[in-house]
């Protein structure tokens, strides 16, 4: 039971974070006020905006449990929050046995708080909350050296933000800001947007990526369920989980590279050996240059280059592959349903993203299997692994010799699991799928070498 005297009432407005100190209540004692005056404590209710919230035990306890509470609200951020609501202590007359303080608990459900914070706009779209301006800035910078960053080899010489990008200052709920890391774990893994989809007439999962600007691995997650052999039917509705990056750095400078010259296979004709044999009689290897450039990237990805200085370090020397002076057979050998020997085998079962022969762009001088990257690849015969490195545009590459003219190529990987002088079998897995070299995404680049010359791959596929 609390008894209180109106006229005790004493506010004080608050001025958080400081406490405000010695602001006693003047005790007068009107009438017969007396038995409280002798056997009262000096406690106080607390009030909250004119509201009677509980008692403590005195003014300075309600002071401490006010600025705890504003302390652990900001705490995550590291900063005291801070209170608009008016703060006031009104003498309490009670025995001291009475007293039942609040407790800080309570006072954080009536009490609403803020703190000064930074809001991060990004192209006028408000994106995050951060504790405060020079943290936005670090968050900024943070997120442009991921992307923009010299070294020994490369030279930045100019970076911005693709974006309009602006910190305004706000006052907001703690709740609502983000640390500096969690700030930019988001930044780094984007924005995913849903998007319903309904297939098309002739559409695959790999065609539905593509023409919406996705990876394969991509569309399939935005489908629970779904694998790369699940039918789809025109009409149908599928889920697409859309990411794209809330801010693009564009980045502008100079990068010198070392080059992998990738070695040329040559025929030539040999009249001392049989009709269909070949054997090798110099061995190939690669060579290497320096190549500096110019390029603009945004992001992670370089969208302009321009060659400024070619240095060949180390030329290539030709593999010359000696073949005897009819090569039928060979062809005849491996060429699709013809039992005779057993032939190569696909090195991914995927579907094809481009052909071999010509296409806008030049010669295309193998076929393209889809794939993401990670994804294993085998080995399409039993041979001899020839080369497995860095090969220029080829990127990550390794070429095989089957033996009787006939080898095969691997590139764009993203990992090598077989190296140089190696004997593989069929179906061993030698590589993994990516996108290294000259490569606009991940999949592999399969071409099949018949004495030298690029051969298409389809005519000794099963
Ligand atoms: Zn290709």
């Amino acid at each position: 039971m609390f008894l209180q005297n109106r006229q005790w009432l004493q506010k004080i407005s608050w001025k958080s974070p400081k406490v405000i100190g010695g602001a006693l209540a003047v005790f007068i004692v009107l009438g017969s006020g007396g038995y409280y005056l002798i056997n009262s404590s000096s406690a106080a209710y607390l009030m909250i905006n004119g509201e009677r919230i509980g008692i403590v035990t005195n003014q300075g306890t309600g002071q401490n449990l006010i600025q705890n509470v504003l302390k652990e609200k900001g705490a995550s951020l590291g900063v005291v929050a801070k209170t608009h609501d008016k703060i006031e202590f009104a003498k309490a007359l009670v025995g001291k046995d009475q007293v039942q303080p609040i407790s800080e608990g309570e006072i954080q459900k009536k009490l609403s708080v803020y703190i000064d914070a930074a809001e991060l706009t990004i192209g006028d779209k408000p994106i995050f909350i951060l504790p405060s301006q020079e943290e936005a800035q670090k968050l900024l910078k943070s997120y442009q050296d991921l992307y923009a960053k010299s070294s020994g080899t490369n030279q930045v010489t100019k970076v911005s933000f693709e974006e309009n990008v602006e910190t305004k200052a706000i006052e907001t709920e703690p709740d609502k800001v983000l640390t500096l890391d969690k700030a930019l774990e988001k930044l780094k893994q984007g924005d995913t947007q849903k998007l319903e989809y309904t297939v098309q007439a002739n559409d695959s999962w790999w065609l539905i990526a593509r023409k919406n600007n996705m990876k394969t691995v991509e569309v399939l997650a935005s489908n629970p369920g779904t694998t790369l052999d699940t039918k789809i039917k025109p009409g149908q509705k599928i889920n697409l989980e859309k990411v794209t990056p809330y801010l693009t750095v564009v980045c502008e400078g100079t990068r010198v590279d070392q080059e992998t010259l990738p070695f040329d296979v040559v025929a030539k004709t040999d009249s001392s050996l049989g009709s269909g044999q070949s054997k090798v009689t110099q061995a190939g290897s690669d060579g290497q240059k320096e190549v500096k450039y110019t390029y603009v990237q945004k992001n992670d990805k370089v969208v302009s280059k321009n060659v400024v200085e070619e240095k060949v370090l180390k030329a290539a020397v030709n593999q010359v592959v000696a073949k005897g002076p009819n090569q039928t057979p060979v062809v005849v050998a491996y060429s699709r349903g013809s039992g005779q020997v057993s032939g190569l085998g696909w090195p991914l079962s995927s579907h094809i993203n481009s052909y071999y022969g010509y296409r806008s762009g030049g010669f295309h001088t193998g076929i393209d299997i889809a794939g993401d990257t990670g994804d294993p690849y085998v080995a399409a015969a039993s041979g001899r692994v020839v080369s497995a490195g860095w090969a220029g545009s080829y990127g990550n590459c390794i070429v095989i010799d089957h033996g009787n003219g006939i080898m095969t190529r691997y590139a764009h990987s993203s990992k090598l699991l077989v190296s140089a002088g190696q004997s593989v079998s069929k179906g061993q897995t030698i590589g993994l799928v990516g996108a290294t070299g000259n490569a606009t995404g991940p999949h592999l680049h399969f071409e099949v070498i018949i004495n030298g010359d690029t051969a298409n791959p389809l005519n000794y596929l099963p």
